[in-house]
C-alpha cells in the first residue's frame, strides 16, 4: 500500500458544515485523550496533520481528511476516502450515508461501558466495527496478550492492539480499515439513538 496525499479538507460542528461529495468515510470514534489524533497522524505519517491536544476535552469539531492511496481501484484511480475524527458521536454516526466503518478506540488499560454500547449500536446499524486498544506500549510486553483478551471479552468483539508511539499494530489497523472501505455502502440511516 502507497500512501500518496492526506490532507485536511473540512472541520465541521454540525451536520451543514460536513463536506459535500460522496467519497467513502472512515470515523475515528472514542473518548477524549484516547488517542484518535495520535493514531491519525501515525497512520497517514504525519506529526502534526490532526492536531493531538494536551488538554482532555478540547477536540469538540468533527475534522474530515482526505486520503489518496496509489493502489488502483475498479476503474484503473487512486483509491481516494475520507478519515474522520470524531469526539462527537451521535449525529453523525446516525445520518452520514458515506459512512463504510468505524474505527472505535479504546485504552488497553481499560475499557468503558459507553464504548459496550457503541459497539452493539454499531452491530444493530450493521455498521463496519475495528476495535482497536490504544497505548498498548504503556503496559508490559507480558501484560499485552491477557489485557487484549479481556478486552474482548469486556466488548464482545476482536481487538487490534495499536501504540501511536511505537508502530505496533498499525499495519494491523491499515489492513482492517481496507477491509472497512470494501464495504458496501449503508442503504438506510437510523434514527435510533446510541446510550452513551
Ligand atoms: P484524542 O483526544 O483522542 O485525539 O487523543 P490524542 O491523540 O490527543 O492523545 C492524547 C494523549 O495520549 C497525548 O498526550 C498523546 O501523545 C498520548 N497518546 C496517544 N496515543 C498513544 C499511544 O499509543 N501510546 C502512548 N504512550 N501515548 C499515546
Amino acid at each position: 500500500m502507497k500512501l500518496l496525499s492526506a490532507e485536511f479538507v473540512a472541520s465541521a460542528a454540525e451536520p451543514a458544515q460536513f463536506p459535500a461529495g460522496d467519497l467513502p468515510e472512515i470515523a475515528f470514534a472514542g473518548r477524549s485523550n484516547v488517542g484518535k489524533s495520535s493514531l491519525l497522524n501515525a497512520l497517514l505519517g504525519r506529526k502534526n496533520l490532526a492536531r493531538v491536544s494536551q488538554t482532555p476535552g478540547r477536540t469538540r469539531l468533527l475534522t474530515f481528511f482526505r486520503v489518496t492511496l496509489a493502489s488502483r481501484g475498479a476503474k484503473g484511480s487512486p483509491e481516494k476516502f475520507l478519515f474522520v475524527n470524531l469526539p462527537m458521536i451521535e449525529g453523525y454516526l446516525s445520518s452520514r450515508s458515506p459512512l463504510r466503518g468505524v474505527v472505535l478506540l479504546t485504552d488497553i488499560r481499560r475499557g468503558e461501558d459507553d464504548e459496550v454500547n457503541v459497539v452493539r449500536w454499531l452491530g444493530e446499524q450493521g455498521l463496519g466495527l475495528v476495535a482497536v486498544a490504544m497505548k498498548i506500549d504503556k503496559l508490559p510486553r507480558g501484560q499485552r496478550l491477557q489485557a487484549l483478551r479481556d478486552l474482548e471479552t469486556f466488548l464482545g468483539v476482536p481487538v487490534i492492539g495499536c501504540s501511536a508511539v511505537t508502530d505496533a499494530g498499525q499495519d494491523l489497523v491499515w489492513k482492517a480499515i481496507r477491509g472497512l472501505l470494501a464495504r458496501p455502502r449503508r442503504v438506510a440511516v437510523s434514527h435510533n439513538r446510541i446510550s452513551m
